[in-house]
């Protein structure tokens, strides 16, 4: 079958007539939320992760984890028991997916650490920023860092190092599991803290202060932010600030209807005085999500300026 969408003379509109006749009311709305281009682009195929063309989710998957990704990780492996076990209990924790998801990346040396940066060459700083007595790597962050294991002890954690010729995730895993639910949970925090780089790098930071921000991140979680004294989300400094002298300031916003997947981008131009140069607003249909609302009055932003 041959897909072809947008008039004959358009191509960054759908032919909702056509969508309409040939789907169902939600099928429609759905491909009608799907944004175009702005500009003619030729149709190409997008898929090429495996031999059949067709995509599925399960093939997206194996894609995605071995190619994109770039590490080396054997699907079926997810089949041997200490690995579903662990990434059983990893789910299943009551922490927020960001976190959860982070740590399974870090696991799969999806993050950007500093040796993965410098092989991008990226970044020219190897040394981890907490210990800075190695490469920052996956493994040294999730095992081998000093400083992780003295916050980890500071909390309970006893972080025994694997034997010589022991995987380290096979290792990873079987510690994990014999924890209780609650040092599970902490030694998850503990990885997402350690990892903050924003954090660290904004000020010095000792293994107390690291213990102090993870139990400030387990308090929170347990929904005693109100006992906690120094909270580590920053204040947000949401006054606007003029531009420099013969500068232009353009501010977007958008609202977003989710029950009729629309939305209204607002924008204002103002000089360094904060007058007002021009202001418009926008509205959009077929809008999936707040996401898709923003990047809207983003690109509306850049072509009204
Ligand atoms: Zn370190």
């Amino acid at each position: 079958m041959k897909w072809a969408c947008g008039e004959e003379t358009s191509t960054h509109t759908w032919n909702e007539d056509l969508i309409r006749s040939i789907f169902s009311n939600q099928e429609a709305l759905n491909i009608l939320r799907i944004p175009l281009p702005h500009r003619p682009i030729p149709d190409f195929r997008i898929w090429r992760g495996d031999q059949s063309g067709l995509y599925s989710v399960r093939s997206g998957y194996r894609w995605l984890i071995s190619s994109e990704l770039g590490v080396s990780w054997d699907l079926n492996a997810v089949q041997d028991e200490w690995l579903g076990r662990f990434f059983k209990s990893l789910w299943s924790l009551d922490l927020t997916p960001k976190i959860r998801i982070f740590v399974w990346r870090m696991i799969q040396n999806y993050c950007p650490t500093f040796s993965n940066l410098h092989i991008r060459r990226i970044n020219t700083n190897l040394h981890c920023l907490l210990c800075g007595s190695a490469p920052e790597t996956n493994v040294h962050l999730l095992r081998d860092c000093s400083f992780v294991n003295g916050v980890c002890a500071g909390l309970g954690i006893n972080l025994t190092a694997p034997s010589a010729n022991q995987d380290w995730l096979k290792w990873l895993a079987d510690f994990f599991v014999s924890l209780g639910m609650h040092l599970r949970r902490t030694l998850i925090i503990i990885y997402w803290v350690a990892s903050n780089k924003h954090l660290h790098e904004n000020s010095t930071q000792s293994i107390q202060g690291l213990i102090n921000s993870v139990r400030v991140y387990l308090h929170e979680i347990a929904g005693l932010t109100s006992s906690v004294s120094a909270p580590l989300a920053e204040v947000r400094n949401d006054r606007w600030s003029p531009p420099g002298h013969n500068v232009f300031k353009v501010n977007f916003d958008a609202s977003f209807n989710s029950l009729q997947h629309s939305s209204v981008s607002g924008i204002i131009i103002r000089d360094e005085n904060g007058m007002t140069m021009a202001a418009s607003s926008y509205p959009h249909c077929f809008v999936a999500d707040p996401e898709s609302a923003e990047a809207l009055s983003c690109l509306q932003a850049l072509v009204f300026a």
